[in-house]
Formats: C-alpha cells, structure tokens, sequence
C-alpha cells in the first residue's frame, strides 16, 4: 500500500468547518486504501497571533521560547484534525514535531531538519490509523523545540514524505495550483497541469509564496513528487480526480512533460536600485564594493557593471528594500572611502520582471523575444540577468503590469 502525504495550510485549517472538511477529504483517500500521512499548519493567523504575543511580553524575545511559544499553533490543529477524524469513525493519531524526531539544527526560528525517523509513523500507519504530524517544528541535538522558519510547514511535508517513502507529497491550499502569472494581474493567467522543479524553484526565488523554497529543494533534493492543489473545492470528490487536480511539480526528464520556452512570469516591488557612479575599472573594484554588503549579510540580486570611459565605470546593483537602509549606510562607511565614488544614487520605483522556462536551454532567442515585447509597449529596460532557464529585467515600477500582460501574450501564455 503506497505512502501519501497531504499538508493542509492555515486557510484550509482555518475554521472547525474547514478542519471538518479537511477530515472529509482525508477520509476519503484513507477509505480508497492509502496509507494517509497529514501534515498541518496553524489555523490561519494563528502563528502571527502567538508570535505578537511574545512581543507583548518582551521586545526582544529569546528565540529559543518564540519556538516554543510559536509551535503551539499546529498542535492545537493536529489535536482539531484527530478529532474530527474520530467523529467520522476513522482511527487517526497526531504527533508533534519531537514525538515523531524530526531533529533539526539549532537555529532557532529557522531551524533546518537534519533528519527524521520514520519508524514510530510506519507502525502506527501499519495498524491502519491516519498519522498527523504538526508542520513547522522539530526538536535539535540538546531536545529544544525549534521552528524551521514561516511558510516552514511545506518543508516538513515534504521532508516526511522522504523519510517514509511516501509517493507523492500533496500540498493542499487556497489556490487551485501553480499559475503562468498572478491572476490578479493577468485574468488570462493559466493553471499549469505540470512545472518542472527548476522551474517551480526559479519561481519561490522570484517571490511567488505558493511554496516555501526550502520545500522544493528538498523536493529535487530526494525527488519527491510534489502537487499543489486547492482544499476549498468539494471534499466529496472522488479520489481519482482529485488526485490528477493541480499542478503537478514534476522533473525535468519526464517525457511527458513539455518543454515550453516561458512557462511562468514573475515580478516583484520588493527591491532598490543602488548605482555608484565613477568608481575605477580596475581588478578587485566589484569586491570592495560587494564584499562589505556581504559582510552585512545583505543579498545582493542583480548586478550590471557598464563598460568603462577613461577609466571608471557606473556599478549597480539591487537589493531588498527593507535592507536598503542598511545597505547605504555600508557603503558610506566601508565603501565610498574606499573606492571613491562620484556619487551612490538610489531608486526604489523599480519592478523586477522574469520570464522562466526550461525550454529556454535549447532555443536562443528568447532574450530577443523580451525586448520586442518591451520594447512595443515603450517600456525602458534599466538591467538585465539570465540563468540557464530565466531572464529578468529591472524596470520602471509603474509598468510592472503591463510588461507582465506584454511578455504573457508575447509566449503565447493567455488562456484561450
Ligand atoms: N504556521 C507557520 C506560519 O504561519 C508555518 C506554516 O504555516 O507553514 O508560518
Ligand atoms: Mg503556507
């Protein structure tokens, strides 16, 4: 008998209607001879709840007792999910992250799991009882709970399924699965049956939140099928359907997955432009102009360096912008001095547009495909950066959707 996972978020969580629902649904793959392994997250604002809680009492709480505190909101869910299970006459029991070892690091509030022993949910899924398992913690080396970070409970699901060789990791949420773009910005956006993981990775890191990234690393780590799809539709939908539902994140050398030049478009407000202007074009320049924001810990997205007139070159480069504050004051410190900048000039009216595909390896003229699209909406593009399977483009903020509406029609992505 196969392993399934199913992870139900906050919203599917959200309510004793929705936790009813979600036992319906579980009930039903158990009833169709699955071996049914539940991940759950917190009822829908609950971890903000307890997490403000904690600030009530401390400004600057120890991070070893957010854990604890934070942690309660998924066994309260567990324990709602037993009981609602029992009510339906099915033999479920709920574990929290220790009972069941998932040890992790010691990184509190973003504790990485080191490994997990499956045993104790294999004996109790061999006596045929639905196991539900509370997302978002474990315990490390010394017994302290620990929380792998918001959004943390994709990456228990995932991570359980790997340890007890689940076939496939179902994460059921409020959207009815992975999309070409935000709908909200293009209506003509379409559900794709399929993603490749690079793909679905590119896209967490690009700031879609269907999934947390960690969970889809772990995912292509151990090949685990991932599907994403919605617990709002029907819990009395048979089985069979319901399991083709969604998007399906797949690999890359499934046959029958297509390999489309530009399956997804993503965009951001979430950076700022830093440009120093003037700085020598000599070796070792980018370093010390980098290498401090690093020491920082500031993430550095885009870079573009200009080529040089007598002499110096224009560098810039994006950041969050909630690290923009930080990141100025770097580099009037440890920077400017240094490399004797003209001038450090900002902007935070930038959108960061990108287009993903796998099918982008084999065919070259996408890039020129962009700057069509782009340019025949007269929209101006400040910087570029590839991979191997993405292009984005640093532009003017005001024209985030529209470019996003020009590049969706431009690969032919608008549903029909
Ligand atoms: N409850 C946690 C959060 O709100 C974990 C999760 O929902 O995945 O971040
Ligand atoms: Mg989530």
């Amino acid at each position: 008998m196969a392993i399934i996972v199913h992870k139900y978020g906050g919203t599917s969580m959200g309510s004793p209607e929705r936790i009813k629902n979600v036992a319906r649904r579980v009930a039903k793959w158990h009833r169709a001879g699955h071996q049914m392994l539940v991940v759950v997250s917190a009822m829908s604002g609950e971890t903000n709840r307890l997490l403000a809680l904690a600030k009530e009492i401390s400004p600057n709480p120890s991070p070893r007792e957010l854990d604890v505190i934070a942690s309660t909101g998924e066994q309260v869910s567990m324990g709602l999910l037993a009981l609602a299970l029992h009510e339906l006459g099915v033999d479920a029991i709920s574990f929290n992250g220790s009972q069941v070892a998932v040890h992790t690091d010691s990184s509190h509030t973003k504790a990485r799991i080191e490994s997990i022993d499956g045993e104790r949910i294999h004996s109790e899924l061999d006596a045929g009882k639905v196991v539900i398992v509370a997302g978002f913690q474990g315990r490390d080396a010394d017994g302290n709970v620990t929380t792998l970070g918001r959004g943390g409970s994709d990456t228990s699901a995932v991570a359980l399924a790997v340890a007890v060789g689940a076939q496939e990791c179902l994460i059921f949420t409020d959207v009815d699965g992975v999309y070409t773009t935000d709908p909200r910005i293009e209506p003509r956006a379409a559900r794709l049956d399929a993603i490749s993981f690079e793909e679905m990775l590119e896209l967490a890191s690009l700031g879609s939140k269907v999934l947390q990234i960690r969970s889809v690393e772990f995912a292509g780590k151990y090949r685990m099928p991932m599907r994403v799809l919605s617990s709002l539709t029907d819990p009395d939908l048979p089985v069979e359907e319901e399991a083709v539902s969604g998007t399906l994140i797949s690999f890359e050398d499934d046959p029958n997955m297509e390999k489309a030049l530009v399956s997804g478009i993503a965009c951001t407000r979430d950076e700022a432009k830093i440009t120093l202007a003037q700085v020598p074009d000599t070796p070792g320049v980018a370093y010390k102009i980098l290498g401090p924001i690093a020491e920082a810990n500031i993430d550095v997205d885009m870079i573009v360096q200009n080529v040089s007139h007598a002499g110096t070159t224009d560098f810039t480069f994006t950041v969050a912008k909630g690290d923009l504050t930080r990141a100025l004051l770097v580099l009037e410190k440890d920077v400017v001095p240094v490399v004797k900048a003209k001038e450090v000039a900002t902007s935070t009216e930038i959108a960061k547009v990108s287009c993903v595909g796998i099918g982008m390896r084999t065919h070259a003229n996408v890039a020129a495909r962009i700057f069509n699209a782009l340019a025949k909406e007269g929209i101006n593009i400040q910087m570029i950066g590839t991979s191997e399977i993405k292009v984005s483009l640093v532009i003017e903020d005001k024209y985030m959707e529209l470019a996003v509406r020009a590049l969706h029609q431009a690969f032919g992505l608008n549903k029909e």
